[in-house]
């Protein structure tokens, strides 16, 4: 893994997040206040804009530096929830392992340093339920050396937690506020998530 690998996702998630923009709007005007696409499409454009300066960084201090913009830059729940998962995923890069445990191990982190940081849990409604399953699956598929496989399978989890969310109420964020009502619209934030995950795994598949 290497600033270059970093960058090709980032631009991927960001196509990708651009192609479904008025859905993922419509999404969080449905159950939130709207903000959800700009908050997003807003840090992914912050972290290209790093790409010059941080490329050639060793990767646990892009993911670090990609975190502490996303911080800075980026307002809403979801901005300084990914941030912390940034952060999270770059205190446990270790050079010696293969990208594909580093990654897992990482995202196990960044995953739970993320529930910490918003008190949630698997099931609120909220990114957590695509992002949970999907760090649970990667640990599970440790030993499985077909990367494609590993990235379909994961693409599926994603999308299922995704699903998921649809006919829950909602006990974290603004659609909590609802309460039965929530019921019926996907999170903004799981749709978000589970597409960045999506084009992640596409790359995978493609190399
Ligand atoms: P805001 O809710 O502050 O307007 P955004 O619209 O950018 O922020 O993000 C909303 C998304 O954040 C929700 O769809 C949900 O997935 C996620 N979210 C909200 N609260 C939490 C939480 N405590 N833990 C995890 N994700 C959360
Ligand atoms: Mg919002």
């Amino acid at each position: 893994m290497n600033g270059e690998k970093i960058f090709n996702s980032i631009k991927s998630v960001e196509k990708s997040i651009k192609k479904h923009k008025d859905e993922i709007e419509k999404l969080d005007q449905e159950i939130g206040d709207g903000d959800h696409i700009f908050n997003i499409l807003r840090g992914l454009q912050e972290l290209l804009n790093l790409e010059d300066e941080i490329i050639k960084k060793p990767t646990d201090q892009i993911f670090k530096q990609l975190g502490m913009k996303i911080m800075t830059t980026v307002g809403g729940s979801s901005g300084a929830l990914f941030a912390t998962l940034l952060i999270g995923m770059s205190k446990k890069y270790n050079s010696e392992l293969s990208d594909f445990i580093n990654l897992s191990q990482m995202f196990f982190e960044g995953v739970e340093s993320m529930k910490k940081r918003g008190k949630a849990d698997i099931g609120e409604k909220t990114m957590l339920d695509v992002l949970i399953p999907v760090s649970k699956t990667l640990n599970d598929l440790k030993n499985e050396e077909d990367i494609s496989k590993i990235a379909e399978k994961i693409i599926f989890v994603a999308k299922e937690g995704m699903i998921s969310t649809k006919n829950i109420i909602a006990t974290k964020g603004r659609a909590s506020f609802l309460g039965e009502r929530a019921k019926g619209h996907i999170d903004p934030g799981a749709r978000s998530s589970q597409l960045a995950i999506e084009a992640i795994c596409n790359q995978f598949i493609n190399n």
